[in-house]
């Protein structure tokens, strides 16, 4: 028998999250954002949830190619644009529309020859200060983008630093519709957080938004907001099981360092997932596990393989037992169990995204569609 540890991709659960995205901006096109070989869930794994979509927001060409290998004929969009003149030749040969960020890729596209003009997304650096031409820059680089025989449409697009929090995204979204104000062409503004708190106004909304991390069903601003108040869903599952029991006496410790000690006779489980499966080192004791649907506390050191827990909580476990590191439990008397892995980044000092992107290539993946019939 493999190691029982398997990570689960929930079709449904991206369907719905997908759906959700759309009744959030029910007049706009949406990108499903999946760079990142789609938030570690893997491109081909979701793309049967992810297909209605209007388009595919990513960053590299390699997982652009992987989309239209699946038939993928709609827009694909590279989110950071080319990195080097090259990469126009396979935006031409691939139908990739590209953002354009700085005046090196408009030198590139000057030069490049292409049969088909392509269509661009001219971004704005409204604050963040990672990439985009400021606002006193933009409406010049539009006019020469505009000019290029190369270039199709211009579409303007802009990303939000504080979507999340409360200081929120006035000042940017101002910069943004106040230098768009008379130029033609689509625009493009939200992010996940965006979109579920600040799509309200249609200027916002725009033509396209990009959701993310919402898709794989993670809430883009725990803890003010967990994904069940978005009526988000888990797409991924890790889980595992107990490969050992141990009983601990009152001193006795526990894994490398020795960081727990007993303080009373005790029960031990010993899960098989460890920072060799993507399981963060860094996860503190009284990060929750699920062990047969019952909540738990992981206690000691993560190892490279194994993570141990306090069974107290659960005097029926045994080896075998199923452990739920992130996502869907078993049923508890007919009532699903679930352990949220923005909980778990929580208690790890870290953000949902982290932990779905960071499974490694170790863990078997399992894709469950959703029952016909
Ligand atoms: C990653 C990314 C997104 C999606 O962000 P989420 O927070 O995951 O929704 C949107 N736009 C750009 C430019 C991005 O890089």
């Amino acid at each position: 028998m493999p190691r029982p540890l398997e990570a689960l991709i929930h079709v449904d659960a991206l369907l719905h999250n997908l759906q959700c995205a759309r009744t959030h901006a029910p007049d706009a096109r949406v990108w499903a954002v999946v760079k990142a070989n789609a938030y570690g869930h893997g491109i081909e794994r979701v793309f049967e949830g992810l297909r209605g979509a209007d388009g595919f927001a990513l960053l590299d060409i390699a997982e652009a190619q992987r989309l239209r290998q699946l038939d993928w004929r709609g827009p694909i969009l590279l989110l950071e644009g080319v990195f080097e003149p090259r990469d126009l030749e396979w935006c031409s040969r691939l139908g990739l529309w590209h953002v354009v960020h700085c005046d090196e890729q408009i030198d590139w596209l000057a030069q490049h020859k292409t049969e088909w003009p392509h269509r661009v997304f001219l971004k704005m650096n409204t604050g963040m200060n990672r990439l985009g031409f400021t606002p006193a820059a933009f409406r010049s680089a539009w006019a020469r983008l505009s000019a290029l025989t190369q270039v199709d449409e211009v579409s303007l697009i802009t990303h939000f630093s504080d979507a999340d929090a409360p200081s929120g995204i006035d000042q940017q979204a101002q910069a943004f519709l106040s230098t768009c104000a008379d130029l033609s062409g689509e625009r493009s503004l939200c992010n996940s957080a965006a979109l579920l708190r600040h799509a309200q106004d249609p200027a916002i909304r725009g033509d396209w938004v990009r959701p993310g991390v919402m898709l794989y069903g993670a809430s883009p601003d725990y803890p003010e907001h967990d994904a069940a108040h978005w009526k988000l869903e888990p797409a991924m599952t890790l889980h595992s099981e107990l490969i050992a029991v141990q009983h601990l006496q009152a001193g006795d410790t526990v894994g490398y360092g020795s960081l727990f000690t007993a303080d009373r006779p005790m029960r031990l489980g010993v899960v098989a997932c460890g920072y060799a499966d993507g399981y963060p080192r860094h996860a503190p004791s009284g990060t929750p596990v699920l062990i047969d649907g019952v909540r738990v506390p992981l206690i000691g050191r993560v190892s490279m393989d194994m993570i141990t827990v306090d069974l107290s909580a659960a005097p029926e476990a045994q080896v075998g037992s199923e452990a739920t590191l992130w996502g869907r439990g078993p049923q508890i008397n007919g009532q699903a169990t679930l352990l949220p892995i923005d909980e778990v980044a929580h208690h790890c000092g870290t953000v949902g995204y982290e932990l779905m992107c960071a499974v490694s290539q170790r863990v078997p993946v399992e894709v469950l569609r959703p029952h016909h019939g």
